[in-house]
């Protein structure tokens, strides 16, 4: 492109705007047309007072200038007047005539007779030395010098006046009354001055102002544009600021240029934009929780699906595999398939209930609890979950913290969470349970996407493990992942507390970091409702217990623990691995023990005939049989009636040894 076609594109066309039409547009344009016009209105201005101003002064300068010149003439030529000595006046008139502007000096006696003239050149059109007009008649009776103004000249008339205050003897004049003052005009002198010098003079002072005027002009445009550029480029750029981010953009910060107008409204437009670029981040992140509940919800309703109809089907499995098992000779060789068959099964039917604990389909009783008796249950256990090695620290809220709870599945939550604690600290560490009160607001719901507002009893447990990072914390609560070896993890614990905690109206959270340890917080609706009845301290002392207690179970590790949790609760315990030691067991005890507590299914003996048997021994002995059979639970009524108590496994441990104690006490 060429630099004229340059000059065109740039400032007068583009595309199919004209230049006026972008000037219209133009703010910058408008304020530079604006202060030109000014500018020039007030240099014209200007220029049009001072030059009248000069004109004028001037004017009265040649008046001033006149009147002196032609009274000084006057006066000095009084003598040479009266003797009409036109040599003398000669040299008084060249005096005059080396004067700026005079063009022409006449000397006239009384009568109007010239006396004497000079003229510097030629005089101009129009102009006449000789004295038409009345000459002397026209000078005014005060004797002063009358003025004529024309075209191009002034005319300055002055009488020559002789006085005399003298004697009448030295006088040149002889008058009757000797020593009067007298005044005699004896003549007149014309100074003719040239108004065109004075003319020229006043142009050029004009034509300077002009100039000046112009460099005003043009000094002051480009002040002007200078400034009107600095205070308007903060503005084209937040006005390019603004377009580029009404197309959703990404945009730097607008530069704060000054601390006026201007640089107040590019803060302002930063800070909006901080603001809405916060807004939208907090949008995706509420998208990400939003699909991430999705997610856990769809999982959770194919789960439960699953899980349901493979109970259905697990029953089945488990109640022919009984029926197979009785029917079937003790000697029969199948038999050891059958009940691995049912061992099998009894397996899928835990994993089954952690199914549908996660899909929340498990019946629930739920009543007002404290939160904090609930802690201080499970806390009597957690020292037989947690090792030595392992610190624990529990902080209770100071006040009643009381939700409507399944306490046994709230119970079931914080084991599964201090078991994770737990192995996430091999090597020990500190695990903190802490009951709180917190209200959940608006702004928890902002960076959550989740809570009810209102209040809430927060129960957190906080280990000083492994942590996480951030992959593996978004998938925590999906059932079956984990990050445990084959065998030691299945992946249900969380979802399992996910559900519980969801099926109570309530929240999981989870903050983690890896090598930082780990907080889950569980959220539950606090209650106005009042407990029905107090599991607090004295609660868990009526749980203790002093019998002696025979334990039969062939699981060797379920028949520890329970063990332990006997004994931790005051009972002294005797071990049996199968009916038949059970009943050698008894025998050998049988002044000591007061209880039993027999699984159901056992090899040699199953609980329900090692049970018989010792009955023939004391009839009175109370027991209480656990199993995890369906049909065992499905007949409970019919083993009720022959005076059996039974219980479906898993019993959780507070719900055993308040059995127990009932029991016992019966
Ligand atoms: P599991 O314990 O059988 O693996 P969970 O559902 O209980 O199944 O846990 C899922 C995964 O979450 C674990 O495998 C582990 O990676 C992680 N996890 C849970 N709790 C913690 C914790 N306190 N510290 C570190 N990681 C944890």
């Amino acid at each position: 492109m060429n630099k004229i076609n340059y000059i065109k594109e740039r400032f007068f066309m583009k595309g199919d705007k004209i230049f006026f039409e972008r000037a219209r547009n133009s703010l910058s344009f408008k304020i530079f047309i604006f202060f030109s016009a000014f500018i020039i209105m007030v240099s014209s201005g200007f220029i049009l007072f001072s030059a009248y101003n000069d004109f004028k002064a001037a004017n009265e300068d040649l008046i001033k200038s006149g009147e002196t010149l032609s009274s000084f003439l006057a006066y000095s030529t009084r003598t040479w007047v009266f003797a009409e000595n036109r040599a003398m006046l000669s040299d008084a008139v060249q005096g005059i005539m080396n004067q700026k502007n005079v063009l022409a000096v006449a000397i006239y006696n009384a009568d109007n007779k010239l006396l004497y003239s000079k003229i510097k050149g030629p005089l101009k059109k129009g102009q006449k030395l000789e004295n038409e007009g009345a000459g002397l008649a026209a000078i005014p009776g005060d004797k002063k010098v009358l003025i004529t103004e024309g075209k191009d000249t002034v005319e300055f008339l002055s009488p020559v006046i002789l006085e005399s205050y003298l004697h009448s003897e030295e006088a040149l004049y002889f008058d009757d009354i000797p020593s009067a003052g007298r005044e005699n005009v004896i003549g007149y002198v014309k100074v003719v001055l040239d108004k065109t010098i004075l003319r020229k003079e006043i142009r050029t002072i004009v034509f300077k102002s002009i100039g000046m005027a112009i460099l005003f002009l043009f000094l002051g445009a480009l002040v002007i544009y200078v400034t009107l550029k600095k205070v308007l480029r903060p503005l084209i750029k937040l006005t390019k600021a603004v377009n580029l981010f009404g197309k959703g953009e990404f945009i730097k910060k607008v530069p704060v240029e000054s601390s006026d107008e201007i640089g107040k409204l590019a803060m302002a437009f930063n800070s909006m934009t901080d603001d809405l670029k916060g807004r939208a981040a907090e949008n995706r992140l509420l998208e990400e929780q939003l699909r991430h509940s999705q997610k856990m919800e769809t999982v959770g309703t194919l789960t439960g699906g699953i899980a349901h109809d493979f109970n259905n089907i697990l029953t089945t499995i488990m109640n022919c595999g009984n029926l197979l098992k009785l029917k079937m000779g003790k000697d029969e060789p199948l038999r050891t398939y059958v009940s691995q068959i049912l061992v099998a099964s009894e397996r899928a039917a835990n994993l089954t209930n952690g199914l549908l604990s996660f899909s929340r389909k498990q019946i629930i009783k739920p009543r007002p609890v404290r939160l904090n008796d609930i802690v201080i249950k499970v806390e009597k256990l957690l020292h037989l979950i947690l090792g030595e090695n392992i610190k624990l620290n529990t902080m209770l809220a100071g006040e009643d913290l009381t939700v409507i709870a399944d306490s046994g599945q709230i119970e079931q939550v914080l084991i599964n969470l201090c078991t994770n604690a737990r192995d996430a600290m091999p090597e020990g560490g500190k695990l903190t349970i802490k009951t709180e009160l917190a209200e959940l607001d608006s702004e928890f719901r902002k960076t959550h996407d989740y809570g009810k507002p209102g209040l809430y009893a927060v129960v957190s447990v906080t280990d000083t493990g492994a942590g996480m990072d951030e992959k593996t914390r978004e998938r925590i609560f999906e059932p079956f992942f984990t990050t445990k070896d084959v065998g030691k993890g299945t992946g249900l614990g969380l979802s399992i507390a996910y559900g519980i905690i969801r099926q109570h109206n309530g929240y999981i959270n989870c903050d983690s970091e890896a090598g930082k340890g780990t907080t889950f917080r569980a959220y539950l609706p606090l209650t106005e409702s009042v407990c029905e009845e107090t599991e607090s301290a004295a609660g868990i002392a009526m749980l203790h217990g002093s019998e002696t207690v025979l334990v039969a179970e062939d699981d060797s590790d379920v028949r520890e623990v329970t063990r332990d949790m006997l004994e931790e609760f005051g009972y002294k315990v005797i071990e049996a691995t199968d009916g038949e030691d059970a009943v050698n067991k008894f025998i050998e005890n049988k002044d000591r023990i007061g209880f039993l507590l027999f699984d159901v299914k056992m090899p040699k003996k199953n609980g329900k005939e090692a049970y018989d048997e010792i009955k023939k021994i004391r009839p009175d002995i109370k027991a209480l049989l656990l199993s995890g059979y369906a049909d065992d639970i499905i007949n409970k009524e019919r083993l009720h009636e022959e005076g059996i108590n039974i219980m479906a496994k898993p019993v959780p441990p507070t719900e055993l040894l308040r059995k127990l104690r009932e029991l016992l006490d019966r």
